[in-house]
């Protein structure tokens, strides 16, 4: 059910993502040249003489970027084709002076198949989100218009690079398959998994600031209940989540209003418009263009043998999905072991904050999740979190949030002490929590016959409540516990308390 500012609606999402991410490889996918095409390097330094199409040169296919394809696609829980092969997209394109792309023709099996990736739904339940394909291909390179006042200069570093285009898949066959993404945050957190697999896999830096991972978004919107999945749009080339989250909101209200006014919704690209937060008709399809693809008469059809995949299998490490397992077996519940691991970065956080003592887990995600995530400028992690309000605050380590919450399970502190060294930390206080609690003298009060006669007086001060509660009001308990937590300041271990009240009270 899509909502519009609160109000939900009939309608309902369904969106398919097309992701390119930029193959880490020192070489491009068809030529020895370097694949670096970092801003700072000099334009067409880059460039070989394969990737600007010199008569008679040869693409050679780079092995490596094909051992990264099936690495991620085993990260993807696909199938790898053990024969696929390339093909020429026809297109102009001026960054591409082979005047086509090589890619991997949609009508054949492409070097990664069908797979799946699991996300968080936005039921908080995991949801396995489908992929049709993923298929390796060659970047283009950069046009750069704002150089020089009536000129345009074409710099050929990126072109060729590998990229590989990960496709979600849409069950038409089955409608009911619920098994795609359909709402923005579900986009951001199917891409942000992406993200993560391709990095932990070392696949790509999945970088949607430096353009090494963009993605084109594909909405249609049907009645809740409905059968049939509608006419779709699709907005290329989109390189921030806020702006893919944007664009599908108003992707997908457009598309409700011209329904809900008797229209129906044209195949269209569209174009994003970052300052408005808006979509508009970039080409409708009518006009798009047959690509034709051409079977590449310089490339052999590339097999890949069972040993090559086992081999790849066997160095995988742990995976989102295999980290949140793990988690769940610490004692989180599912929602909070998806939150921590939205990234590498934070799973990496909590493990270093738990470090061998599984007993703390539970406490640290609680902590991470409740505070740590409420406040990014205190804490060490990019890209997890919006960090943009990052100023001078001290950063929290694992190392201090673990002290924290031992301090709570040996008695040391109280929770309301905790929290107190904690607001501390945010503050900007220097030292480490054991450090803080003795600067301002928090100290758990243990000690029995201090806490005692805190509550005899207590006792003391109020008996027509001791006889109200000896009468049958237990209700009153907690009436007695504050009392004695004032008067110790706060400090008195409220277990203690507890059990010396009950005692006494008898
Ligand atoms: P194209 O070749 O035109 O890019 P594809 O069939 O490859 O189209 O689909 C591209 C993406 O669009 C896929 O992720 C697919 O799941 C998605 N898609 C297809 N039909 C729809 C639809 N009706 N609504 C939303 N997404 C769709
Ligand atoms: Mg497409």
């Amino acid at each position: 059910m899509f909502t519009i500012k609160g109000k939900t609606t009939d309608w309902e999402l369904v969106i398919g993502l097309e992701t390119h991410i930029e193959v880490l490889s020192n070489r491009k996918l068809f030529s020895g040249a370097s694949a670096n095409y970092n801003p700072t390097i000099s334009p067409n330094t880059q460039v070989s003489m394969v990737d600007v199409a010199m008569p008679g040169m040869l693409p050679v296919l780079n092995e490596f970027c094909v051992e990264q394809a099936i690495k991620m696609g085993l990260g993807l829980n696909a199938e790898i084709s053990k024969k696929s092969k390339f093909a020429r997209k026809q297109y102009f394109y001026p960054d591409l002076p082979q005047g086509y792309q090589i890619s991997q023709p949609a009508e054949e099996p492409p070097v990664v198949g069908r797979g799946w990736v699991e996300i968080m739904g936005d039921d908080g339940k995991p949801k396995k989100i489908l992929i049709e394909r993923a298929h390796l291909e060659q970047d283009a390179g950069k046009l750069k218009h704002d150089v020089h006042p009536t000129k345009s200069f074409a710099d050929y570093n990126r072109t060729g690079v590998a990229l590989l285009e990960i496709v979600t898949f849409l069950d038409t066959k089955n409608p009911e398959n619920n098994s795609y993404i359909t709402s923005p945050d579900e986009a951001e957190r199917y891409l942000r998994e992406i993200r993560e697999i391709a990095r932990a896999l070392g696949v790509s830096k999945a970088n949607m600031e430096e353009g090494s991972m963009r993605a084109d978004v594909n909405v249609s919107v049907r009645p809740v209940g409905s059968k049939e999945f509608r006419t779709r749009t699709e907005t290329k080339n989109m390189v921030s989540f806020k702006f893919i989250k944007s664009a599908i909101e108003y992707e997908a209200r457009r598309q409700i209003e011209i329904y809900e006014n008797g229209g129906t919704v044209s195949q269209d690209t569209m174009r994003y418009s970052q300052s408005e937060g808006t979509t508009s008709v970039m080409r409708s399809k009518e006009d798009a263009l047959d690509y034709r693809y051409f079977p590449d008469p310089d490339l052999l059809p590339l097999e890949i043998s069972e040993e090559t995949i086992e081999r790849i299998r066997s160095t995988m490490p742990e995976l989102p999905a295999a980290t949140r397992a793990r988690f769940i077996s610490l004692g989180l519940n599912e929602y909070d072991a998806a939150r921590l691991t939205e990234s590498t970065d934070i799973s990496k956080w909590f493990d270093t904050a738990v470090g061998d003592k599984p007993e703390r887990a539970k406490q640290i995600a609680n902590w991470m999740i409740s505070e740590l995530f409420a406040h990014p400028e205190n804490w060490d992690i990019k890209n997890a979190v919006d960090t943009s309000n990052q100023g001078t605050a001290r950063i929290i380590t694992p190392e201090n949030l673990a002290e924290l919450v031992d301090m709570i399970s040996a008695s040391e502190i109280n929770g309301k002490q905790a929290k107190e060294i904690f607001i501390k930390m945010l503050d900007g206080e220097t030292g480490t929590p054991k450090e803080i609690a003795d600067r301002f003298g928090m100290k758990q009060i243990t000690d029995t016959g201090a806490i005692e006669k805190a509550v005899d007086d207590v006792i003391n001060a109020n008996q027509t409540q001791v006889e109200q509660y000896k009468s049958g009001k237990t209700g009153l308990l907690g009436f007695f516990v504050g009392a004695v937590m004032k008067a110790t300041g706060g400090k008195a271990n409220p277990a203690l308390v507890n059990e010396l009240l009950r005692k006494k009270l008898s």
